[in-house]
């Protein structure tokens, strides 16, 4: 009965040991089947292909040898021996079928390649089963079913298609097996339908065809089997180990993969989302694994990162390209961001689907930071480079431009691309010196560069080196060696310095308003000459030179004015000195010139043309005919340095300045004495009052009208302990000079007031004011202190002025005046005609009288322009209602000249000498025979 006579057929007609052991060598050959598929797996496309043919043949081999080993134990008992060729055929068939499906299956996973490939197997082994059973040399026919026939094809086949999705398409153990159990099942069924499928009708036949006896049968068999079952054996313990050895480096890398602590490594799905974590992950971006699986990695980045779609973008780049790497910031979970490095790389299965993302990403905030600060500092060092009020010039070992600033081409005058990198030395230094030079470059200069250049090198304290052009262009260039070879040059533009040194030095040897040498440099030339002329048995002359009337003109026109004549007179100095001359302004009206005496007439010559810068109508202002008083020394025979030389000279000039009729002096042995004496009188003056060495003569004035006396002119002496009676002539200037004439001045007005004020008859008291006194500020005050104190009264006090007086700061002298005259004080103008006696002083303030000096009295006789200017002086007071008095009456003649021009009053010996004891009797007669002279 239909299926059941296959069990039948196993239990009757098969010896059972045999059908064991045939359906253990099927399993067998199954197993290696699947092992070889799977171990295909592991390899490479070379090493899996050979695996997949190695799996067809061992699993074609097997099968034939299942087929075979079950026909051994088919039990007719009628079996006599196996047609050769047709065993072989079916051997053949198998194989080719096997290989064939392997290779297919292997190829084309899919489903309608596993059924293709399980139909070509199923059929090679249903073709093997039924040539290999008409390859049995029997005594009997087959008597065929077709049922079983169809049973054992669909058997065959449809079962593989299973086994084989099992074996190529899934990886478990579990899966191995069920392959190779419905592999051998299929098999085993196969052979068992065929095998009732048939019916031996005994029939002998003799044929003449080779047979393999049941006996070699069996060996071959066997030998097959065992083959198969070493091949495998060795298939199975390579996949073990190769399993094995897989799975231990797998479990190590993922064990390494999840320590790793200094680097975030993980994995995404295909969409981005995480995977797996790592310690390293967990640590960099503080996520514990189970904050962070299933979601996508964008968390990790910054919102601005987010809107630019970074993420996106570079999965899109690994998808892409297989690799993605970049930086940027991601943010941590406690919201601190990092410098990240990352790393994503695509994944792809053994047969390239596309499985997901590994994902490295490391913290280089650090190395970030570093790089930033790096990158600071540079740029720093550029912008101070740029700004650098230096020129810099980096050089190399071999002598070629690393680096230079803008600085150094604006200094050069080169165009701003000029001397890049690389330029080698002699490059830089011609193109430089050409831009400055304006032309060819000589070659000594360039190798004076160089020398200049190893100079500096090889003294790390070597001043810079100054290159000049003219005065247009110096440069000071410093270089410094450089560690590891090279060097550095820095370029400093010191044009201006080097111009305001020459200028300050110039400043410092000449006067800064003729531009003539000034007294410092004087000095150095008459060292330097005093020196050779020493050594060559020369003379050195000096002339010293004081303007007279300087002070007169600077009063009179001003400063302005007075800066225009000594500007004049240095230019005609400066133009008349020629070589082994010198001139100098020492100060003030003070110059000197100087010469080297060669030859006998040199002095005089000299002398004369010193003289002529004077006289020339350059040095004559506006109608004063400027004079100057010279002083000659001459070195070495009135003195042997050059201090007591200038002294001398100076001595010589104050003889010439004091001598009338004379302004040219040569020095003589003696001069000094009076100089001496003058710096003695002006000690002994400090002392004079305290002393009680002064007192005041009184000079009598007459009305020529009455012949009355009008007034007295008080006139100071001093009793010198050992000089006896000195001249106001001679200590007032001097007094004048070291400013003791305040004090004086103070004593003289206090005595001659009291002294009036004790007077029986109220006359006036005429008190001379210095020039000096006049600008002292509180004179006003003085005045009215001394009135006060002395209970004169104002009226009875005149104070005589010189022009000069008020001249020198005109505003503030008549301011003073205005404030004395006010008090009710008279103001005389003393000596008139002998300074500028200009109308515009007499206009300016209104004096109470005109003093015509006496010089013009005493010329009166000898000379007619005394005369008349004694007339225009009266004339003049008259024109201005202002008395005039005449000083130096001392005969009838002078008397009778001023009656007659209709003078009013008079002073001078003819009516009195100035005495000591005061008047003391009224109205005083004129006295013709009273002629003393005292004090004068
Ligand atoms: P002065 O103001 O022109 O004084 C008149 C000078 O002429 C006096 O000389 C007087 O002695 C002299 N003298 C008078 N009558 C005649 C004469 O008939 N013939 C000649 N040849 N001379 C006559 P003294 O006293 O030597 O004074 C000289 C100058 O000293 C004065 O000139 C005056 O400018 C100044 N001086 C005198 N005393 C003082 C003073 O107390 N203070 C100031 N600042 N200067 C004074
Ligand atoms: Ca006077
Ligand atoms: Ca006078």
């Amino acid at each position: 009965m239909f299926p059941f006579d296959i069990f039948l057929c196993i239990r009757d007609d098969h010896d059972l040991k045999l059908v064991v052991l045939a359906a253990a060598v099927c399993l067998l050959t199954s197993l290696t089947a699947v092992l070889l598929i799977r171990q295909a797996d592991q390899e490479d496309a070379k090493a899996a292909h050979r695996f997949i043919l190695a799996g067809g043949f061992a699993t074609g081999f097997g099968i034939w040898a299942t087929h075979f080993i079950a026909m051994l134990g088919y039990d007719p008992g009628v079996i006599s021996g196996f047609q050769i060729r047709l065993t072989a055929a079916s051997l053949v068939m198998v194989l080719i079928s096997m290989i064939s499906a392997f290779l297919i299956a292997s190829k084309w996973r899919r489903p309608p390649g596993l059924a293709a490939a399980a139909f070509i197997a199923g059929i090679g082994v249903a073709a093997m089963h039924y040539v290999g059973m008409m390859s049995l040399e029997m005594p009997a026919l087959i008597q065929w079913s077709a049922p079983y026939i169809l049973l054992s094809l669909m058997l065959g086949t449809v079962p593989l298609f299973p086994a084989f999705s099992l074996a190529f398409r899934r990886r478990t153990r579990a899966s191995g097996l069920g392959a190779a159990l419905i592999m051998s099942a299929s098999v085993v069924g196969l052979h068992f339908s065929g095998m009732a499928a048939i019916k031996l009708i005994p029939w002998s036949v003799g044929t003449d065809d080779a047979l393999f006896s049941p006996h070699i049968m069996s060996v071959m068999v066997s030998g097959v089997t065992l083959g198969l079952l070493t091949l495998a054996m060795i298939a199975w313990l390579v996949s073990r180990r190769t399993k094995a050895a897989i799975e231990a480096s797998e479990r190590r890398f993922s064990i390494l993969a999840k320590g790793i602590s200094d680097c975030a490594l993980y994995m995404l799905d295909r969409d981005g989302r995480i995977a797996n974590w790592n310690a390293g992950a967990q640590r960099l971006k503080g996520y514990a694994e189970r904050e962070v699986l299933g979601t996508h990695f964008a968390r990790f980045y910054t919102p601005a990162a987010l809107s630019d779609h970074r993420p996106q973008k570079a999965l899109g780049i690994a998808l892409e390209r297989g690799k993605f790497s970049g930086e940027g910031w991601r943010v941590r979970k406690d919201g601190s961001r990092f410098w990240a490095h990352v790393t994503i790389e695509r994944i792809d299965t053994e047969t390239g689907a596309h499985v997901g993302f590994a994902k490295i990403t490391r913290d280089m905030t650090r190395f970030k930071e570093d790089q930033d600060r790096i990158e600071q500092t540079r740029h720093q060092l550029d912008t101070a480079l740029e700004h650098m009020h230096q020129g810099l010039c980096l050089f190399d070992a071999e002598e070629r431009i690393v680096l230079r600033n803008r600085r150094f081409v604006e200094l050069w005058n080169l165009p701003e691309d000029a001397c890049p990198p690389g330029t080698p030395l002699m490059e830089v230094a011609r193109v430089t010196l050409a831009a400055r030079l304006g032309g060819d470059v000589p070659e000594e200069r360039l190798l004076n560069i160089r020398k200049q250049l190893q100079l500096a090198l090889s003294d790390p304290d070597a001043p810079p080196a100054i290159s000049e052009f003219g005065d247009e262009f110096v440069v000071a260039i410093a270089s410094r060696s450089l560690p590891g070879g090279g060097w550095v040059s820095t370029f400093e533009d010191i044009t201006e310095r080097r111009r305001s040194e020459a200028k300050i030095a110039h400043m410092a040897l000449h006067d800064g308003l003729t531009g003539l040498p000034n007294r410092t440099s004087f000095n150095r030339w008459l060292d330097v000459e005093i020196e050779h002329a020493g050594g060559r048995a020369q003379q050195v002359a000096v002339v010293a030179i004081d303007l007279d009337r300087f002070k007169e003109i600077n009063d009179a026109q001003g400063h302005a004015a007075g800066d225009e004549v000594l500007q004049k007179i240095a230019a005609s100095l400066a133009e008349m000195a020629g070589d082994g001359e010198a001139v100098a302004r020492l100060g003030g009206d003070e110059f000197a010139a100087a010469k080297l005496l060669e030859h006998p007439g040199d002095l005089a010559d000299f002398v004369a043309r010193v003289n002529a810068c004077f006289a020339a109508p350059a040095a004559a202002q506006d109608g004063f005919a400027l004079g100057a008083s010279l002083g000659i020394a001459v070195y070495p025979g009135d003195a042997t340095t050059r201090e007591v030389l200038l002294n001398n000279a100076d001595l010589a000039m104050y003889r010439a300045k004091s001598t009338l009729g004379e302004h040219i002096c040569y020095y003589e042995p003696g001069m000094d004495e009076k100089a001496r004496e003058r710096r003695q009188l002006a000690n002994d003056l400090r002392q004079a009052i305290p002393r009680n060495e002064f007192r005041v003569l009184y000079q009598p004035q007459h009305s020529l009208k009455t012949k009355e006396v009008s007034g007295y002119e008080a006139l100071l002496r001093w009793d010198h302990p050992r000089r006896g009676t000195v001249s106001p002539l001679d200590f007032i200037p001097i007094a004048e000079e070291n400013g003791e004439i305040m004090r004086l001045g103070e004593w003289v007005l206090r005595s001659a007031c009291a002294e009036a004020a004790s007077w029986p008859h109220p006359w006036k008291v005429a008190v001379n004011l210095s020039p000096v006194q006049l600008h002292q500020h509180d004179l006003p005050e003085m005045v009215t202190r001394i009135l006060v104190e002395t209970g004169l009264s104002p009226r009875r006090l005149e104070l005589e002025i010189t022009e000069t007086a008020i001249i020198a700061d005109k505003t503030k002298a008549l301011h003073s005046l205005r404030r004395i005259k006010a008090l009710g004080v008279s103001v005389a103008m003393d000596d008139f005609g002998t300074g500028y006696s200009s109308l515009d002083t007499l206009h300016s303030f209104p004096f109470d009288k005109i003093k015509i000096d006496k010089s013009f009295l005493l010329q009166s006789q000898s000379s007619g322009q005394a005369r008349a200017i004694i007339r225009a002086v009266l004339a003049l007071g008259r024109s201005l209602d202002i008395p005039v008095l005449a000083e130096g009456v001392e005969t009838e003649e002078h008397l009778a000249l001023l009656i007659g021009e209709g003078c009013a009053e008079g002073q001078g010996f003819l009516f009195g000498a100035p005495e000591l004891p005061p008047p003391a009797a009224a109205g005083t007669a004129i006295k013709p025979d009273n002629k003393r002279s005292n004090g004068s």
